[in-house]
């Protein structure tokens, strides 16, 4: 790669060589022939999300949900689909610093002018009393994609504040009325709309209004939406959803809705205690929903008003390999017939995967070393310092948000094992991730580890904390690093993709029996077991121990990385999810 080459205008190049002419050959091998006449330019799959994690187009999100998101709009882009991201651009986004081992907030303002948007029109929202919000419409085309996005100064950071706050519920408001108004306005009329998560509820509300002051009575509308709308449920408790109180909507949301009988209708969905979770209306409004793996739709408990429980379908989440994966190992995959042209595995993938040797492994991830540091360069650790990994080292990581459920300590519970774990296989060990603000517990852990380490010579020169995870450090760590830790409390994931990112870029994965890992079962990767946490801590270094081991025989490393590739290929693939979606929204 050129010194002046980012790794996104590779990335595009090498897409450039595998486009597709137009989507009809797509739907034909996906046996939905007839979305050629019902998916449309002006008739689009419209995509509803609060977040979406595209910072080559301004927005920076908080997590797994927002990376879904960037991902299924640039899979779509690829695949020639009409297709449409309804999101915020948030003009506020936080990152993260480091402070005597703690985590310091810090905001960084953004705006859709500087990223190739292009301005529309205000729209209003209104409330009960106070004055009404100018909503500003700023759009962006991206092949046969779309970015719609609802902004304006006042509009606050993604999460900010409480989930059932009064700004989280205008926010939500402004994106479902603002977002449909918009469409309106620049003539789209959805084909579908799929709702990443309930906080987006506001747009089949919109759209319900919209039906009904067109002459459709109530009834009529709600089987119309009903039939036309998907419901991606990321949560597996309704406890932990949002909810609202009866003023709260009378404040910000029915001053929005001109249909009387709508208005009713939702009174109606209140509880005894005049509260309402969005997930209520969700529930009532959508026919199809599905959970983000197999594990997750089965585990969901929850219940519609009638106290029935809920049935959701899977599609487990893919990635857009062509971002997450080094080109060079997405070229090996497509000259050895093992991905084809639309980014689905072949029929023969699982014989061809025998041509990829240990040779071809070791070569893959020496290239994806390289780009690690070029990123670590202008990174920062724990000391604010850039870090240099050795060529030859082993690289273990740990990247992903700094939650209690991912448990990110778990490989600090014996430092004397870790130690020799790290020693043994002259290892290196990189951390990154980002405490949700406001998460005392987290923020506390974070620097205990972080001061442990501060107090031990030797993991002091081998741990080493990359600040402000992001996009580019979980790509550079996914192509760069040989063994990924993932390790949530069983149950606890809903998908998680950042193991996808490892594993097609032929890393190790050590894991957890939980979210879209457990699709496969038994795990096709290292499995962490064990009936107590004890057990499970145990399990992890035994684990790590045999990684090394495996990294340092050609023979085991070329046989665990087929294991997990013929395993989880086709799972990784975000054609395939895409696939599955299609195929479970539009009948034959
Ligand atoms: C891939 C990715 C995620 C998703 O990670 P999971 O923890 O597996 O859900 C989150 N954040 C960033 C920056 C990523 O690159």
């Amino acid at each position: 790669m050129g010194d002046n080459t980012t790794y996104y205008d590779q990335i595009n190049l090498e897409k450039e060589m595998f486009d597709i002419e137009d989507a009809s050959e797509f739907y034909e091998v996906i046996d939905r022939k007839r979305l050629t006449h019902s998916l449309l330019p002006d008739h689009p799959y419209v995509y509803w999300t609060m977040e979406i994690y595209d910072q080559a187009n301004g927005i920076k999100g908080g997590g797994g949900l927002g990376v879904l998101a960037a991902d299924t709009r640039r899979v779509a882009q690829q695949l020639e689909l009409p297709f449409v991201v309804v999101t915020p651009f948030y003009r506020t986004e936080y990152h993260q610093t480091m402070k005597n081992h703690q985590q310091v907030d810090y905001e960084e303002a953004v705006s859709p002018d500087d990223f190739g948007f292009t301005f529309i029109d205000n729209v209003d929202i209104l409330t009960a009393d106070g004055p009404v919000s100018q909503v500003a419409i700023f759009v962006k085309q991206l092949g046969s994609t779309k970015f719609v996005t609802v902004s304006e100064p006042n509009f606050g950071a993604l999460y900010s504040g409480e989930s059932n706050s009064d700004h989280r519920l205008y926010q939500e408001v402004a994106l479902g009325f603002g977002g449909y108004m918009a469409l309106k306005k620049i003539g789209l009329k959805p084909s579908v709309i799929q709702l990443n998560e309930t906080a987006t509820i506001f747009a089949a509300i919109s759209r319900l209004d919209e039906l009904c002051a067109n002459g459709m009575n109530l009834h009529e509308a709600i089987v119309y939406v009903r039939k036309h709308t998907l419901y991606t449920n990321h949560t597996l408790l309704q406890a932990a959803e949002g909810e609202f109180s009866f003023d709260q909507f009378s404040k910000y949301v029915f001053p929005n809705i001109k249909s009387r009988a709508l208005r009713h209708w939702i009174e109606e969905q209140f509880d005894l205690s005049g509260r309402l979770r969005n997930s209520a209306l969700a529930i009532e409004l959508t026919e199809a929903k599905n959970g983000v793996s197999r594990l997750h739709a089965k585990v969901t408990d929850f219940r519609d008003s009638s106290g029935e429980r809920v049935k959701f379908h899977a599609v487990t989440n893919g990635i857009d390999m062509d971002n997450w994966v080094l080109p060079e190992t997405m070229k090996t995959f497509r000259d050895r017939g093992i991905i084809d042209k639309f980014g689905m595995v072949t029929d023969v993938y699982r014989q061809q995967l025998y041509s990829v040797t240990a040779n071809d492994i070791r070569e893959h991830k020496k290239l994806g070393r390289s780009e690690l540091n070029n990123t670590l360069a202008h990174r920062k650790d724990q000391y604010d310092q850039p870090v240099n990994l050795p060529e030859n080292a082993v690289v273990y990581n740990f990247k992903r948000r700094f939650v209690s459920y991912k448990r990110p300590y778990m490989p600090f519970e014996h430092i004397p094992t870790l130690k020799r774990v790290l020693s043994n296989h002259d290892a290196h060990y990189i951390l990154a991730g980002k405490v949700h603000q406001g998460d005392r517990e987290m923020y506390t852990r974070m620097q205990e580890l972080l001061e442990m380490v501060d107090e031990d010579p030797f993991l002091k020169e081998r741990v080493h904390f990359i600040q402000d995870y992001d996009e580019e450090l979980g790509r550079a760590l996914a192509v760069g690093a040989d063994v990924a830790i993932n390790v949530p409390e069983v149950g606890l994931e809903a998908c998680g993709t950042s193991w996808e990112k490892d594993i097609a870029n032929l890393g190790i994965l050590i894991s957890t029996p939980d979210g879209g890992v457990a699709d496969v079962t038994p795990l096709a990767c290292l499995e962490v077991r064990g009936a107590t946490y004890a057990e499970e801590v145990a399990s992890l270094y035994v684990q790590m121990n045999h990684a090394g081991r495996v990294l340092a025989d050609d023979d085991l490393l070329q046989k665990l990385i087929y294991r997990q590739l013929s395993a989880y290929l086709p799972v990784i693939s975000g054609a395939r999810m895409m696939k599955d979606y299609l195929r479970f929204l539009f009948d034959k």
